[in-house]
Protein backbone atom coordinates (compact mmCIF):
# COMPACT_ATOMS: atom_id res chain seq x y z
CA UNK A 1 0.00 0.00 0.00
CA UNK A 2 1.24 3.28 -1.13
CA UNK A 3 0.19 5.92 1.09
CA UNK A 4 3.05 8.48 -0.19
CA UNK A 5 2.18 12.15 -0.86
CA UNK A 6 4.14 13.63 -3.37
CA UNK A 7 2.69 17.09 -3.55
CA UNK A 8 4.39 20.01 -2.89
CA UNK A 9 4.19 21.91 -0.01
CA UNK A 10 2.57 24.67 -2.44
CA UNK A 11 3.15 25.10 -6.20
CA UNK A 12 4.11 28.49 -7.15
CA UNK A 13 2.22 29.29 -10.56
CA UNK A 14 3.32 32.04 -12.58
CA UNK A 15 0.10 34.55 -12.13
CA UNK A 16 -0.75 35.73 -15.66
CA UNK A 17 -0.35 32.07 -17.51
CA UNK A 18 -0.60 29.98 -14.50
CA UNK A 19 2.30 27.32 -15.14
CA UNK A 20 3.97 26.40 -12.77
CA UNK A 21 7.47 27.72 -11.68
CA UNK A 22 10.75 25.04 -12.18
CA UNK A 23 12.78 25.31 -9.19
CA UNK A 24 15.55 26.80 -10.96
CA UNK A 25 13.40 29.54 -12.67
CA UNK A 26 13.30 33.20 -11.88
CA UNK A 27 10.01 34.58 -10.58
CA UNK A 28 9.28 38.69 -10.62
CA UNK A 29 7.69 40.42 -8.28
CA UNK A 30 6.66 44.44 -8.75
CA UNK A 31 8.28 46.98 -6.62
CA UNK A 32 5.14 46.74 -4.12
CA UNK A 33 6.42 44.33 -1.02
CA UNK A 34 2.56 43.37 0.43
CA UNK A 35 2.39 42.01 -3.56
CA UNK A 36 2.06 38.15 -3.97
CA UNK A 37 1.95 38.19 -7.45
CA UNK A 38 4.66 36.87 -9.04
CA UNK A 39 5.31 36.28 -12.77
CA UNK A 40 7.37 34.18 -15.40
CA UNK A 41 10.14 35.56 -17.02
CA UNK A 42 7.82 35.24 -20.71
CA UNK A 43 4.80 36.32 -18.89
CA UNK A 44 6.92 39.43 -17.85
CA UNK A 45 8.55 40.43 -21.38
CA UNK A 46 5.19 40.01 -22.74
CA UNK A 47 3.97 42.61 -20.17
CA UNK A 48 7.05 44.67 -21.22
CA UNK A 49 6.70 44.96 -24.26
CA UNK A 50 2.83 45.66 -23.93
CA UNK A 51 3.54 48.41 -22.45
CA UNK A 52 5.72 49.86 -24.87
CA UNK A 53 3.44 49.98 -27.54
CA UNK A 54 0.51 51.31 -25.24
CA UNK A 55 3.09 53.77 -23.54
CA UNK A 56 2.77 52.77 -20.33
CA UNK A 57 5.19 51.84 -17.67
CA UNK A 58 4.89 48.12 -17.01
CA UNK A 59 2.83 47.78 -13.85
CA UNK A 60 1.40 44.18 -12.04
CA UNK A 61 -1.29 42.58 -13.26
CA UNK A 62 -3.35 42.43 -10.14
CA UNK A 63 -5.37 45.43 -10.52
CA UNK A 64 -5.13 45.83 -6.41
CA UNK A 65 -1.81 46.04 -6.84
CA UNK A 66 -0.46 47.87 -9.83
CA UNK A 67 2.76 48.48 -8.38
CA UNK A 68 5.64 49.57 -10.85
CA UNK A 69 8.18 46.86 -11.53
CA UNK A 70 11.81 48.38 -11.45
CA UNK A 71 15.01 47.56 -13.20
CA UNK A 72 16.47 45.83 -10.26
CA UNK A 73 13.92 43.17 -9.92
CA UNK A 74 14.51 42.62 -13.81
CA UNK A 75 16.96 39.75 -13.55
CA UNK A 76 17.64 37.47 -16.24
CA UNK A 77 15.72 39.66 -18.14
CA UNK A 78 17.58 40.21 -21.97
CA UNK A 79 19.16 42.77 -22.33
CA UNK A 80 17.01 43.90 -25.43
CA UNK A 81 13.55 43.51 -23.23
CA UNK A 82 15.36 45.87 -20.50
CA UNK A 83 16.04 48.44 -23.23
CA UNK A 84 12.60 48.25 -24.30
CA UNK A 85 11.67 48.37 -20.31
CA UNK A 86 13.51 51.29 -20.30
CA UNK A 87 11.63 53.26 -23.57
CA UNK A 88 8.77 51.95 -21.98
CA UNK A 89 9.60 54.48 -19.05
CA UNK A 90 11.24 57.36 -21.11
CA UNK A 91 7.40 57.63 -23.28
CA UNK A 92 5.66 57.26 -20.53
CA UNK A 93 7.01 60.12 -18.41
CA UNK A 94 7.43 62.30 -21.69
CA UNK A 95 3.59 61.28 -22.68
CA UNK A 96 2.93 62.46 -18.73
CA UNK A 97 4.84 65.51 -19.34
CA UNK A 98 3.57 66.47 -22.28
CA UNK A 99 -0.36 66.02 -20.79
CA UNK A 100 1.12 68.25 -18.15
CA UNK A 101 2.47 71.24 -20.38
CA UNK A 102 -0.96 70.80 -22.41
CA UNK A 103 -2.70 71.39 -19.28
CA UNK A 104 -0.69 74.73 -18.71
CA UNK A 105 -1.11 76.70 -21.97
ZN1 LIG B 1 3.84 33.15 -17.00
ZN1 LIG C 1 2.04 43.74 -7.46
Amino acid sequence: MSNQQNQPEQELLCSICFCPFEITESKYTCANPKCNIMTCAVCLEALILFSEKSNLIPTCPSNDCNGIYIVSNLINISPDTIKIYETACLNFFMKDQGDNIKKRI
